[in-house]
């Protein structure tokens, strides 16, 4: 008896979904590891500090304790802060205000990227902090300012199970070597090379 296309159709979705669920499993299975991660948002595209705050609301969807610390140079009111500093169980720091593109200062900058650094350097020293977001990391280590060993060795010295996740263009390759998990946004397209403005809810 002729099977039907239809029926022939379906048993072969079947058999392909099958093959595709031993895989999955299979991948699954292996990935059997616990432990606190580090995660590296780099590149020139936008999406990093966005992903990483993404992932702070899922922390505290699971009742998490979460530390954002930001390196900016300009300091701009964004929603994400105001959004966040309402929330419980999130500490908020902005470090290194003190950076100054006007005096041109290379011991003051460098100086306020040390005191910036011992804030984070407490957060990855507390265990009762499960996520640890440092936002524009790369600036300060880009410029110098900041002693890449003297970070990685407090990365390497965190509890074993928080999670950090770092963001900035042009993430160091020796940082990038540290981490679980580096994703590089790439840039295609970006409305403010059309001469749109930063827009609320999207860009701050
Ligand atoms: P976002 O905070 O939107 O996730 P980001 O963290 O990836 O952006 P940053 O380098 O921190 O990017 O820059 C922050 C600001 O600059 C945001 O307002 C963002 O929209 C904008 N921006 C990001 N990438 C670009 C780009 N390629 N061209 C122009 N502006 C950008
Ligand atoms: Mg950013």
């Amino acid at each position: 008896m002729a099977v039907s296309k239809e029926a022939e159709k379906a048993a072969r979705y079947r058999k392909r979904m099958q093959r595709k669920k031993e895989v999955v499993d299979a991948a699954i299975a292996h990935a059997d590891q616990k432990k606190g991660l580090l995660l590296v948002l780099t590149g020139n595209g936008k999406g990093k500090s966005s992903s990483a705050f993404g992932m702070v609301a899922r922390a505290l969807g699971h009742n998490m304790c979460v530390g954002v610390a930001q390196f900016i140079k300009g300091r701009s009111d964004t929603g994400e802060e105001a959004f966040f500093r309402r929330q419980k169980n999130v500490v908020w720091y902005v470090l290194g205000e003190g950076f100054t593109w006007d005096t041109q200062n290379l011991e003051r900058d460098r100086e306020a990227a040390r005191q910036g650094w011992q804030v984070v350097r407490k957060m990855l020293h507390d265990p009762e902090i499960n996520l640890v977001v440092i936002d524009e990391l790369t600036f300060p280590l880009n410029y110098g300012w900041l002693d890449m060993d003297t970070v990685l060795t407090d990365l390497r010295s965190r509890p074993l199970m928080q999670h950090v996740v770092i963001t900035g263009r042009a993430a160091p390759e020796a940082l990038c070597e540290a981490a679980d998990t580096v994703t590089e946004m790439h840039d295609v397209k970006h409305a403010f090379r059309a001469g749109i403005m930063a827009q609320k809810g999207i860009d701050l």
